[in-house]
């Protein structure tokens, strides 16, 4: 069996959708299709989080921008025929937002986040089947089994591995169709694996039903040495091996989700990354291969860095205790860091810009050290670097921090 994974740019209005149906009506094989929630939804819905937890009532302007984007495509595949299915889905939604919310504001964005992926899979498997592409509903959160970490939840893998098996056992049906990106506890309350977490569902459902491939179809011809909006010239890498695929992604490369590679790497289930248009290409594999230290330089951005600088008040040297309870202190509010470098009273730190508040963080690090920070900063890595490379990359742009290992150079930098 085959797992293929589409994102929300593949299936962003009817068009899109029906080409999704020309792509998965050339494969015969048992299939299961992940599919994220239509376009900008995702962005859409957390706008409407917002409001809905702060209790505006721009809410009910939000909601009908939902509706109406999703209303537009429905009419385009079928005509004035509604399905009760879509318009279920539209009400259970609009009972959520009438609700008062708890004061947890992560478990309230995994009940609204999963309406994007619920209704998106709704329309897509209503028009597959319309076109004679028969396929199944399944609404993932049945068994997709994780935590109760809402918004950025943690698989039960055991759990998951015997639900996964039972729903998705082709007795009765050749191809699936499923949401990305979520899941439900152990109670069943919904809940999402943080964002553009379908690519992983993809990989968690090729790995417990131990597909031959998985694929994920996106707008590109496949992984390309560099992101062609940061460069003009860029090159399609034909394969690639799993560690320089989480290496990349890690990095920020935005191609796959950093938490995809290890599900499949671990049954050696290669993952293919394909253009949805130009689906004969033959796009990326990612597979078990040995590269040599020559290849050509790899170059990834991730944008919205904070270098923070901190240092003993008292003039002491940085030590493990030091490091362990800055650590402890940003991981507890979630912080994700990137690079860390350190000297004799300096501990450098490179974290994505927060969502949440910096400033309180900032706060109880100041408390702790003498705190400097800049914001708006990138993180370049290179992989597979050399002299000029690095020259060519962070030329005209201030270095803050340069780190080299043996295959990767990594620079904090400040375009100008
Ligand atoms: N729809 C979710 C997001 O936009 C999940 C995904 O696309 O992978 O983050
Ligand atoms: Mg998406």
């Amino acid at each position: 069996m085959i797992v293929f994974k589409f994102g929300g740019a593949s299936v962003k209005d009817a068009e899109s959708v029906k080409n999704v149906g020309e792509i998965v009506k050339k494969y015969d094989d048992k299939l299961v299709v992940v599919i994220s929630a239509m376009g900008k939804t995702t962005n859409l819905l957390e706008k409407l989080i917002k409001a809905y937890f702060i209790n505006d009532e721009n809410k009910w302007e939000i909601f009908t921008q939902f509706k109406n984007y999703h209303s537009e495509i429905t009419s385009d595949l079928f005509g004035d025929t509604e399905q009760p299915d879509v318009l279920e889905l539209y009400s259970e939604l609009e009972k959520k937002l009438n609700k008062n919310p708890t004061t947890d504001i992560n478990y309230e964005y995994d009940q609204i986040i999963c309406f994007g992926e619920l209704l998106s899979t709704t329309i897509i498997s209503h028009y597959l089947n319309s076109i004679n592409i028969n396929n199944n509903w399944i609404d993932i959160r049945n068994c997709l089994k994780t935590d109760r970490k809402y918004r950025e939840a943690n698989v039960d893998w055991g759990e998951s591995e015997i639900l996964i098996n039972n729903e998705f056992n082709f007795n009765n049906s050749q191809r699936y169709i499923t949401q990305g990106f979520i899941g439900s506890d152990k109670n069943g309350i919904s809940t999402s694996l943080g964002r553009e977490g379908s690519d992983f569902t993809g990989a968690i459902l090729g790995n417990i039903l131990d597909a031959d491939y998985v694929a994920i179809w996106k707008d590109v011809p496949g992984v390309l040495n560099a992101d062609p909006k940061q460069m003009e010239a860029t090159t399609k890498l034909d394969e690639l091996s799993y560690r320089e695929a989480i290496e990349m992604s890690h990095s920020g490369a935005k191609i796959i989700h950093p938490k995809t590679i290890k599900p499949l790497h671990n049954k050696n289930i290669p993952l293919h990354v394909k253009s949805f248009l130009n689906p004969d290409s033959e796009g990326t594999i990612i597979h078990p291969v040995k590269h040599t230290l020559d290849l050509s330089p790899v170059y990834i951005i991730k944008e919205n860095q904070v270098l923070i600088t901190l240092s003993p008040n008292d003039f002491s040297f940085i030590g493990v205790e030091d490091i362990t309870q800055v650590f402890d202190l940003l991981a507890k509010n979630r912080f994700k860091i990137n690079l860390f470098q350190q000297s004799a009273i300096d501990l450098n730190l490179v974290v994505d810009y927060p969502e949440n508040d910096l400033n309180e963080t900032i706060e109880k690090l100041m408390s702790l050290y003498e705190v400097k920070y800049n914001t708006g900063l990138e993180l370049a890595t290179i992989r597979f670097y050399n002299d000029k490379a690095i020259t060519n990359f962070t030329k005209g742009k201030k270095v803050f921090i340069e780190q080299k290992s043996r295959r990767t150079a990594r620079l904090i930098i400040k375009k100008n």
